[in-house]
């Protein structure tokens, strides 16, 4: 698996910014799969984690607020028959996971590679004939002197 491209991540942020803000939240009732803008559910219960653990769906709301719907003929997860219910069901948790996460990854990635960028020695590794890097005191040969990898990892970044 490669890594994504700056101009994969900018993709990214620009679809995420056109998309209804978040958290999202994916509901399954009564052989109705959901996925909604969660500030559009009433009543909502949560757990002692802060997860949703009940909630009313709206009576009227903008189409914006219902982000994917999907009717399917199995009531529960893992019902008899039910795999290609079950998919739908995974598809729509990940659509909510995707909205609620993915801002937060992209930041994660942007911390991480400011600060790999920063830790990175910018001079070149200088390796013995054991393949170990003399100049940063890197005693591996696998994985190889974390300055290597870590130029690697930055290269071709464009932001
Ligand atoms: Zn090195």
């Amino acid at each position: 698996m490669t890594a994504p491209t700056a101009e994969q991540l900018d993709k990214l942020r620009a679809l995420l910014d056109r998309l209804p803000v978040g958290p999202w939240h994916a509901t399954d009732c009564e052989g109705r799969i959901e996925v909604w803008q969660e500030s559009a559910l009433t009543h909502i219960t949560r757990d002692a984690r802060g997860e949703i653990a009940g909630y009313s769906t709206p009576s009227a709301y903008l189409a914006s607020q219902l982000l994917y719907e999907r009717y399917v003929d199995t009531w529960d997860r893992g019902e008899r028959d039910g795999e290609d219910d079950d998919l739908r069901r995974d598809i729509a948790e990940l659509i909510a996971a995707a909205r609620n996460m993915l801002p937060g990854l992209l930041a994660e990635i942007g911390r991480v590679r400011t600060l790999v960028r920063d830790l990175a020695d910018p001079d070149e590794c200088q390796y013995d004939h054991h393949g170990h890097c003399k100049a940063h005191g890197w005693t591996q040969t696998e994985p190889r002197c974390p300055h290597a990898r870590a130029r690697e990892l930055l290269q071709g970044e464009t932001t």
